[in-house]
């Protein structure tokens, strides 16, 4: 019997109602399948932050260094910076575990409505691998002058060693899928990162003869996005534009709440996380409104990372089951369900294969 130890973090908002979703379903999994989970639940928010002036206590990377996987529903709240959830918890997380990868698979699923024309979308299934360790997102920077003379400067940093492994975790992806990776960049105006970006990706397509490499403007690849999604197979791109990509991917396949991501460290030293692509969205929140399937897709990712395939298929086909009839999704996606209901329909599909 597997036990398998994992930190769970609601946060603030649907956060927290879409980590009550997830323990539910990890109930049915432990209750159906030969694995138990130990859980510790953190009540690191921007309700914390209030209280105690910090999202985390002092110790808090330790505390989720002793667990297997972390799982996270959303933090931010109306009247907190949202530098205090990124820089007082998320980076944090995210710089001392090595999670240099933000995966986030799409995918246009039977039954759900999108924006895009049905026959542009239909076999859309793809992942968006965004670099999570460097580039635009730097502390580096400064405003200097005053009044109409001030000035913002701020460095992005891309280092061979950072551009070359996130590469070749892409390359890798592909090869286990349908061999296609599109790289995003925008070489022609920023000339220093970006043509290092695509040196180093160059390079690493060499090693990689079955994967079609091609590189793209980032303003093009979007202008693809909304109207050829099924082009895509794989797509690798730096921590900003990977992150505008992927929101843009989520809207294309339906609603942003659907959308899960993972930030994985592939070669340690701490843990995984698991989170939905959403936030708190406090215009929606306490209401039974958020659809859990992000949070839901995100925990089949983490038992995918976990090695344990055979429940995370059975929750993927329970996920897909519940998408099909508006009487078993929510509202976002023109259904009827509240969070809850969902969440029971998934449960059950869980337990009915004991
Ligand atoms: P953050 O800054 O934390 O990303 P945000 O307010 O910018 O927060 P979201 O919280 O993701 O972004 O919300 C954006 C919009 O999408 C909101 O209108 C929200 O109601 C909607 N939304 C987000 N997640 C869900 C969900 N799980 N179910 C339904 N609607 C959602
Ligand atoms: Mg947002």
């Amino acid at each position: 019997m597997a036990v398998v130890s994992l930190a769970l973090i609601p946060g603030d908002g649907i956060g927290v109602e879409v980590m009550e979703s997830a323990k539910q379903i990890l109930d049915a999994v432990q209750a159906t399948y030969d694995v138990t989970f130990t859980m510790t639940e953190l009540d690191w928010s921007c309700e914390r932050y209030h209280r105690t002036g910090a999202m985390m206590p002092a110790d808090g990377l330790d505390v989720l260094g002793r667990h297997d996987a972390i799982l996270l529903g959303a933090v931010g709240w109306p009247g907190v910076p949202d530098h205090v959830s990124l820089w007082g918890l998320l980076i944090p997380i995210r710089r001392t575990f090595g999670q240099y990868v933000n995966l986030r698979p799409m995918r246009v699923f039977e039954g759900v409505p999108t924006p895009v024309r049905p026959e542009l979308s239909a076999g859309t299934d793809f992942v968006v691998v965004r670099e999570n360790s460097e580039g635009e997102y730097s502390e580096v920077g400064g405003r200097i002058g005053r009044g109409s003379s001030e000035v913002a400067l701020q460095q992005s940093t891309f280092s061979r060693v950072a551009v070359e492994r996130i590469a070749e975790y892409a390359m890798t992806t592909a090869e286990s899928r349908r061999g296609h990776v599109r790289s995003a960049t925008k070489s022609n105006g920023i000339i220093h990162t970006m043509t290092l970006w695509d040196e180093v990706v160059d390079d690493v397509a060499v090693r990689h003869p079955d994967v079609t490499m091609s590189r793209e403007h980032v303003d093009a690849m979007a202008a693809r996005m909304v109207m050829h999604p099924s082009d895509f197979d794989v797509v690798v791109a730096s921590n900003l534009l990977g992150d505008i990509l992927s929101d843009l991917a989520a809207a294309v396949c339906g609603s942003i709440g659907i959308a899960p991501s993972a930030n994985l460290a592939p070669d340690g030293p701490g843990p995984s996380m698991f989170e939905p692509v959403h936030g708190s969205a406090p215009d929606i929140a306490g209401k039974g409104l958020a659809n859990p399937i992000g949070m839901l897709w995100s925990v089949v990712l983490m038992l995918e990372h976990l090695r344990l395939q055979e429940p995370a298929a059975a929750l993927m086909s329970a996920i897909e089951e519940s998408l099909r009839d508006p009487r078993t999704r929510t509202a976002d996606l023109g259904g009827t369900a509240s969070t809850g209901e969902v969440t029971e329909f998934v449960a059950a599909l869980l337990l009915k294969e004991r």
